[in-house]
């Protein structure tokens, strides 16, 4: 499956990305950027869809 990767170098802390997710898999870092819990993310790419910035990537990872 994929998951939400976020550079958080890029990330402009709009919050678009928190606000859209249906897993509230996203939540802000000091309101500086935008981290993914990997174990919530179920990798609908809405987020990186809706990112005004486009530095949410979906990449593919590994399941056990
Ligand atoms: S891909 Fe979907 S589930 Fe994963 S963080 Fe983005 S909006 Fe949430
Ligand atoms: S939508 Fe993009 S720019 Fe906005 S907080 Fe999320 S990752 Fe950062």
């Amino acid at each position: 499956m994929k998951v939400a990767i976020i550079d958080k170098k890029q990330c402009v802390a709009c919050g678009c990305c928190v606000n859209i997710c249906p897993k509230n898999a996203i939540a802000m870092f000091k309101g500086k950027y935008a981290v993914v819990d990997e174990e919530l993310c179920v990798g609908c790419g809405k987020c990186s869809e809706i990112c005004p910035a486009s530095v949410i990537n979906m990449e593919v990872v590994k399941n056990d």
